[in-house]
């Protein structure tokens, strides 16, 4: 699928790696520097296609992964020109609109790690198993219709249609100082994800009582035992 594109740039390039100019090739440079594709079964992003984007980016799929690395986090993930933009967000989405959970930008991830679930191997980056938690689509609100720039200027409202996740959602990131502001890239910088009020919030709602894979109804024990055939002490 990858065909050679003559994308038009339709916004001025941008300071941030990542930014809307660059092709997805480009901006899945961190995302393969960090892994070794004969180890990990992790996509590699290969099969990314560089489609032309000729109008802004104002829907698209969600994926969120729950991953048991060195520390449980949940990857929130939206297909934003060509990558998964990613957010890992250590409590989880929430759809309690009374709660702001830190999402911190990491590397852009290959569209084809939107159905991603398995194991990766303990001594790789982000080695810990991982569960497809919730995926769908979402749109972005009329405030922010382009979602690229809005990622790009630090904030972005959409609403989310998943299996679990509904309703409107902004990221937001902080002003931060220091190192808290993140890399050049925009990678390591702090974010928000907040549960707007709306018909869809839930008070009180909590991630960890969803524990089920979307796409294989397994929990995350379920798949790093699968993997191994049997129970394991594994270290998480
Ligand atoms: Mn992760």
């Amino acid at each position: 699928m990858a065909s050679k594109s003559s994308r038009t740039p339709s916004r001025p390039a941008a300071a941030e790696a990542t930014g809307p100019a660059n092709p997805p090739r480009e901006r899945l440079r961190a995302y393969r520097s960090k892994r070794d594709f004969g180890v990990t079964p992790e996509p590699s992003g290969d099969e990314t296609s560089e489609r032309p984007v000729a109008s802004p980016t104002a829907t698209g799929r969600f994926v969120v992964q729950r991953h048991r690395a060195t520390a449980l986090h949940y990857d929130f993930r939206l297909e934003v020109d060509g990558v998964l933009a990613s957010w890992a967000v250590p409590r989880g989405p929430t759809l309690d609109p009374g709660q702001r959970r830190l999402a911190v930008r990491v590397e852009d991830h290959p569209l084809g790690y939107f159905a991603f679930e398995g194991v990766i191997p303990a001594h790789e980056y982000g080695g810990g198993d991982v569960i497809v938690w919730d995926w769908g689509t979402y749109r972005a609100s009329d405030d922010t219709p382009d979602a690229a720039q809005a990622v790009d200027a630090g904030e972005f409202k959409f609403e989310l249609d998943g299996e679990k996740l509904h309703g409107a959602f902004v990221l937001v990131r902080t002003a931060g100082f220091g190192r808290y502001r993140g890399r050049p890239d925009g990678s390591r910088a702090k974010w928000l994800l907040i549960h707007r009020r709306d018909d869809d919030a839930v008070p009180g709602w909590d991630a960890e009582d969803e524990p089920y894979s979307v796409k294989s109804g397994r929990t995350n024990d379920e798949v790093a035992t699968r993997r191994r055939g049997r129970p394991t002490a594994r270290r998480l």
